[in-house]
């Protein structure tokens, strides 16, 4: 699968392997490899951020370093950080949020998986190629100063994965 930046072009490695590989000999065609570079965070979805959050600091002994409102998504969210993973507690601003629908459907609980990559749009055009189901056709800007998409639970395994790429 080839992909545009600029005015280089790359090759994204997908597995099974894709099958522009066999261009190797043109100029100015890079290959790249694109992974997930760690999980970025575990989204949790809460009904009272504010208890949530008192509940959290106790658990894992450390205060919330930044409350943010994100209005696309209509949630309010608060981030822990322990050791070097982060924890984002969800609240939902409006009924028709899809947190509050998630907690309707489920009760509080995990909500998501966000792994973080370098470059969104490649790896969204990457999962799209496999035929993952991707909720947003383009990046839309997330908590914590991120670009964000999600992978429908249905097409990975009943889990809703976000990728998020820092805004540089
Ligand atoms: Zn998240």
């Amino acid at each position: 699968m080839r992909a545009k930046r600029g005015n280089r072009e790359f090759c994204i490695f997908a597995l099974p392997p894709c099958d522009c590989h066999a261009s190797l000999a043109i100029d100015n065609l890079v290959f790249i490899y694109l992974v997930m570079n760690k999980i970025e965070h575990i989204g949790i979805a809460v009904r009272d951020l504010k208890a949530a959050g008192d509940l959290y600091e106790q658990l894992l002994n450390t205060k919330i370093y930044k409350t943010e409102e994100v209005a696309t998504e209509s949630v309010k969210t608060a981030f822990l950080q322990t050791g070097p993973n982060k924890i984002e507690l969800l609240e939902a601003l409006s009924a028709d949020s899809p947190i509050a629908k998630f907690i309707d459907k489920k009760g509080e609980g995990i909500h998501h998986i966000a792994f973080e990559v370098d470059d969104i749009k490649a790896e969204m055009a990457r999962l799209k190629a496999l035929g993952f189901v991707l909720l947003s056709d383009a990046p839309k800007p997330g908590a914590d100063n991120k670009l964000v998409c999600f992978v429908h639970p249905k097409s990975a395994g009943g889990v809703l994965v976000e990728l998020v790429q820092e805004i540089r």
